[in-house]
């Protein structure tokens, strides 16, 4: 199937959940989890709601205020539900792969599945549900994990024995939320590559790919699910099992764009650590500036700690259409240069005559730093330094983000003066791949780095052929 553009780098979705007391409208609940958790994915949107008697399902293309009405809301009952925001990468753009998963044939659901992360080996459950005669043909990976999980549940009558008999079939990165008539289960691959926080509701309880959502809903925050554990909760409450021997590697690349600033992860706050990548840029590249510009939204943190250190005034003087999504995805390249200049608009009086530091989170493949260059020299810059809180990204990342293909990343491909040249800054820098590791406070193997450093936590299967280590 074919994608958008296959050389846009996507984050690949949020997902969801509440277990709730009896008479809670959960479905509500989870709307404004997934309206918080927005930035993690635009493409569609899907709650699956349940009152133990029946599990209903609402999906749909669309960013979230947009795919429910009040009357979807209404018809949503249930004390139970779960929900997820998809950015597709793999299965391309069609309203079929909106979550949560449900089945496709049967009248009733016994099980819907929210999934975020992305498996890049998944031939071995194809071949598995094959072989007991199921359809597999257009099912992607996430669907195909619902598929065996079903599978399991209706053998062996529990959810739990479902789920354990699954997980060492599942080769990727997954945070899942499972819910049957009577349970949620929340489940993690043994890499917790991508991020679900567990938090209180009340009498119940919520799930959220971010801590920033369970804010939102006035939860309060308990833990993350571990690495490789279960957590089933039911009228009976919460259990927690670990499915397999946990090695921590949250993707970097969580702390470096994808989390909101007012989210956690592994303890930390994520505007912090983002604050604490400009403190120590501004050790390792101090530019005598007039001025700092952040590119908003990611890299403002980063900036206001590169400006503070090294007392040059910060300004906003990078205007963002904040309306046009991240999903702000073009054909070609000049409609993406086009894009680029829609999506961000320089201040003239800011700029004019200034020696510039433009700082962003990340250079994927050059075209935001390269357009902005150019139209802040037109707005009159007398000089304009580019600055990434970021390494060059390197190797594309098969865990749930759609990275483009290595031979589009500009850090693959040139060297750093030659960045320079291209993007035709007067300066450029990148922040160095030990000072991310410092201001993330993390010890570094417990990182998924791929993107940076090559190194696949994950086995990725056929897809290694298709990387380049000569970079
Ligand atoms: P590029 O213009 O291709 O160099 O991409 C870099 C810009 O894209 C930066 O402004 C980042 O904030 C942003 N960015 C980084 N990662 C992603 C992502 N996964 N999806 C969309 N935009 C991203």
């Amino acid at each position: 199937m074919t994608l958008k553009d296959p050389d846009k780098i996507r984050e690949k979705c949020a997902v969801f959940g509440v277990y709730g007391r009896k008479g809670l409208q959960a479905a509500r609940l989870t709307y404004f989890g997934l309206y918080t958790l927005q930035h993690r994915g635009q493409e569609s949107s899907g709650i699956s709601a349940t009152n133990g008697r029946q599990i209903r399902t609402h999906k749909a293309l669309g960013l979230v205020p947009q795919v429910y009405s009040e009357e979807n809301l209404k018809e949503l009952k249930g004390h139970m539900a779960i929900g997820h925001n998809r950015y597709s990468t793999s299965g391309g753009v069609h309203d079929s792969h909106a979550q949560p998963v449900t089945s496709r044939r049967a009248m009733h659901d016994i099980l819907v599945l929210a999934h975020n992360g992305n498996l890049p080996i998944s031939d071995n459950l194809s071949s598995f549900l094959k072989e007991k005669g199921f359809y597999t043909d257009g099912l992607n990976d996430s669907e195909l994990m619902h598929q065996v999980i079903r599978y399991f549940l209706v053998k062996t009558g529990s959810l739990e024995e479902a789920i354990k008999q699954a997980y060492p079939m599942f080769k990727g990165a997954f945070c899942l939320l499972i819910m049957t008539k009577d349970k949620i289960a929340a489940v993690r691959d043994s890499y917790g590559i991508r991020p679900l926080s567990l938090g209180k509701l009340g009498g119940g309880y919520v799930f959220s790919s971010e801590t920033c959502a369970i804010d939102t809903v006035d939860g309060k925050y308990i833990r993350d699910i571990k690495p490789g554990e279960m957590v089933v909760v039911d009228s009976s409450g919460l259990k927690s099992y670990q499915l397999a021997k946990p090695t921590p590697k949250l993707d970097i690349f969580e702390f470096v764009y994808f989390a909101r600033p007012d989210s956690n992860l592994l303890g930390k706050s994520v505007y912090a650590v983002r604050r604490n990548m400009g403190v120590q840029l501004a050790k390792e590249n101090p530019i005598k500036a007039d001025v700092v510009i952040p590119i908003p939204d990611s890299s403002i943190p980063a900036a206001i700690g590169y400006a503070a250190t090294l007392k040059i005034p910060l300004e906003f003087g990078i205007t963002k259409n904040r309306y046009i999504g991240r999903t702000f995805i073009m054909p070609d390249q000049h409609l993406r240069e086009r894009g680029v200049e829609m999506k961000h608009n320089p201040i003239k009086e800011i700029i004019k005559g200034k020696n510039v530091v433009v700082i962003d989170d990340s250079i994927v493949r050059g075209t935001t730093a390269k357009k902005l260059v150019q139209m802040l020299k037109k707005n009159g810059a007398k000089k304009v330094h580019i600055i990434s809180s970021s390494p060059p990204v390197k190797f594309p990342d098969f865990y749930g983000i759609d990275t483009p293909t290595q031979k589009n990343l500009i850090g693959a491909n040139m060297s750093i003066p030659n960045i320079k040249k291209f993007i035709k800054a007067d300066s450029l820098y990148f922040l160095s791949y030990k000072g991310l590791i410092e201001a993330i406070g993390v010890p570094e193997e417990e990182l998924c780095t791929a993107c940076f450093t090559g190194e696949y936590p994950i086995d990725i299967g056929k897809k290694r052929k298709l990387i380049n280590y000569t970079y």
